[in-house]
């Protein structure tokens, strides 16, 4: 016997299982997963080295190159958005790097911080929230400091409903430090929202499969300049499972290094399948309508919005909560009485605010029954606009 005592483990008193309850998800991720695309999930599993698995792989990854309008290989993980940050920062870069971070709110942050826990020297560009980045501002700044391997930005900043203007600010660092690596945080923007990443000679862009891909969470998708492949080469800091140069290798083969999530790769293969028949163009603009739609309705009922600018996102808006309206309460009666599921403010917006997604699978029926519900609350809770 040990010195410690040895105690049995009960089984659980826990709350018995329940349904899932199906509700109009305005929330920026998850989205709502598509019907065919849930159904494909039920087939079963099978062998990830033989030719099945490798005849989705290679239609998966050909068409997210379409997407992401790359030549580049896209590589797909399996792991949430943050896992493609930290993917990004560890196969590029080297302890103690300099590199540059402009952030517009909470994923922003988040990117300097993984940065920075990995030994990274940081340099921040901040913006107050709801606003986009200044490309008169960056360029002064970028002017002043330290020279520096790399620049994370974020195109879409969920938190604040603000779409930089990717194309400016990549044109500007390109033309300030021709080989610095521009690596770009997509997650909420990339399917919905136009990003050319060759085009616009973007080094890293990476995505979440959560937010306009129409799957469920939990796989992170990825894509490298040959500027960025170049870097790999030679960046030091430690890494096994994000290693790129495996999933690159493995690709030969139309295969994962390691064991892939089969049933969103079943997922995800048929949503790029509604997406291609959807058109690329044809779902920006369903995106664009999206965005001025839900942010006309919130002018209309007398709400301020935190971006109420041309940089406002087009796959989420955030509304501040008007004077007297607690958000929490506001929130839950749409949560119980409605169906709709917004989400809250992040960080030092909590409570003072909330979001609406706007991406991904809907229709303008769904985005309208969450706008009447909203505006029905609101009314109930006594806010005359
Ligand atoms: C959702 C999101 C992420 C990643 O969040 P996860 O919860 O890890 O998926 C990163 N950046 C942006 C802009 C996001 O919207």
């Amino acid at each position: 016997m040990t010195t410690q005592e040895q105690k049995a483990i009960p089984i659980p008193q826990v709350e018995a299982r329940a349904s899932i309850p199906t509700q109009n998800l305005r929330v920026p991720g998850p989205t709502v997963v598509p019907p065919k695309v849930q159904a494909a999930q039920a087939a079963p599993m099978i062998n990830h080295r033989g030719p099945e698995f490798a005849a989705i792989m290679k239609r998966v990854t050909l068409r997210l190159q379409y997407f992401f309008q790359t030549a580049s290989p896209v590589l797909i993980y399996p792991a949430s958005g943050t896992g493609g940050q930290e993917s990004a920062i560890v196969n590029l870069f080297s302890p103690g790097d300099h590199i540059i971070s402009i952030t517009i709110g909470n994923f922003g942050d988040r990117f300097a911080k993984i940065a920075s826990a990995f030994g990274l020297e940081v340099t921040r560009i901040d913006f107050p929230w709801g606003q986009a980045a200044d490309p008169a501002v960056v360029e002064a700044r970028l002017k002043e400091v330290a020279p520096y391997r790399g620049v994370l930005l974020t195109h879409n900043e969920t938190s604040t409903g603000v779409t930089n203007d990717l194309q400016t600010l990549a044109t500007l660092l390109r033309r300030l430090n021709p080989d610095a690596l521009i690596v770009v945080d997509a997650v909420s923007s990339l399917g919905c929202v136009q990003l050319e990443m060759d085009k616009w000679d973007i080094d890293v862009v990476l995505t979440g499969s959560q937010k306009g891909w129409m799957i469920p969470p939990g796989m992170m998708m990825i894509a490298a300049s040959q500027r960025a492949w170049e870097a790999h080469k030679s960046a030091k800091l430690p890494r096994f499972y994000f290693d790129w140069t495996l999933a690159r290798k493995s690709l030969d083969s139309w295969q994962n290094p390691y064991t892939p999530a089969l049933s969103l790769f079943y997922a995800l293969d048929v949503a790029l399948e509604m997406m291609l028949a959807e058109g690329r163009e044809a779902i920006f603009e369903r995106h664009a309508r999206a965005g001025e739609y839900v942010r006309s309705r919130a002018k209309a009922m007398g709400l301020k919005l935190l971006s109420d600018h041309k940089n406002a996102s087009n796959t989420v808006t955030a509304i501040l909560a008007p004077e007297g309206i607690d958000t929490k309460t506001l929130l839950k009666k749409l949560r119980e009485e409605d169906s709709v599921v917004f989400a809250t403010g992040q960080d030092h917006m909590r409570g003072k605010m909330f979001r609406m997604g706007h991406l991904g699978f809907f229709s303008e029926a769904d985005l309208a029954q969450a706008m009447d519900a909203l505006e029905k609350q609101l009314h109930a809770l006594g806010f005359q606009g």
